[in-house]
């Protein structure tokens, strides 16, 4: 049996019910719910948990996410607050994991007080680093920004900035099949080279796409065929 993994991003929780014009705590709860229901091994979140970083948004999510028992790996997004996210979360914080030939590693994109992301020199040469000691024969990168244009409305300065340099230090590896990302707040999929691209929507809400919330389940195949549907409620 293939194994697979779920991918939640951008949940916004706030002490605030609403954000951006949902109750984005009812809806995570609903995502969570769902969930709850599915088949997978593993749980990746891929950053903006909460809107404002606050401490009480982080116990706010810890309990939310209860019902979901799998061990999570948990990444920042820009809108959170490092230091408070790490002390709810510390033993799953950019946890990289391993499904059967699989390894899923994590990177942290989020720079101080910016919208957009990046990847410092040193960053790259541990992603370098990680790649070449891990014994699994495929990889999934996954970080909170997204790697290529999105073909939307999307506005692109907000995503990585130094997309080039990331892709020239995976490029060397061809067990990276596959770079997941959030942050957009739209389910999309791409191609580069032979590596397939997955943005994750929100559980919150979509800045462009169905008015639904969703979240990605990914199949891990022993081929290295990775295959991602989007669940839409
Ligand atoms: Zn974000």
């Amino acid at each position: 049996m293939p194994k697979s993994f779920i991918q939640i991003s951008d949940s916004h929780i706030d002490d605030e019910k609403l954000v951006m014009g949902v109750d984005s705590q009812a809806n995570l709860a609903s995502v969570v719910e769902h969930i709850s229901k599915q088949s997978y091994d593993a749980l990746v979140v891929s950053g903006d948990l909460s809107h404002n970083g606050t401490m009480s948004s982080y116990i706010q999510i810890k309990e939310i996410l209860k019902p979901l028992n799998n061990n999570a790996s948990i990444l920042p997004g820009n809108h959170d607050n490092k230091s408070n996210l790490s002390k709810i979360f510390s033993n799953s914080l950019l946890c990289n994991f391993q499904l059967n030939d699989w390894e899923i590693i994590t990177i942290d994109s989020v720079q101080n007080e910016k919208v957009s992301g990046r990847l410092s020199n040193q960053q790259l040469q541990t992603l370098t680093d990680e790649i070449k000691l891990s014994s699994a024969k495929y990889i999934v990168l996954c970080l909170h920004h997204p790697v290529v244009p999105m073909q939307s409305s999307w506005n692109d300065d907000l995503s990585l900035e130094n997309p080039e340099d990331f892709f020239d230090t995976i490029s060397q590896f061809p067990k990276v099949r596959a770079v997941i990302w959030g942050h957009t707040h739209q389910s999309s999929e791409f191609n580069r080279d032979s590596i397939k691209l997955f943005s994750c929507p929100s559980t919150a809400v979509q800045f462009c796409g169905p008015s639904s919330i969703g979240y990605n389940h990914y199949t891990l195949h022993d081929n290295g065929e990775i295959n991602c549907k989007t669940r839409w409620l």
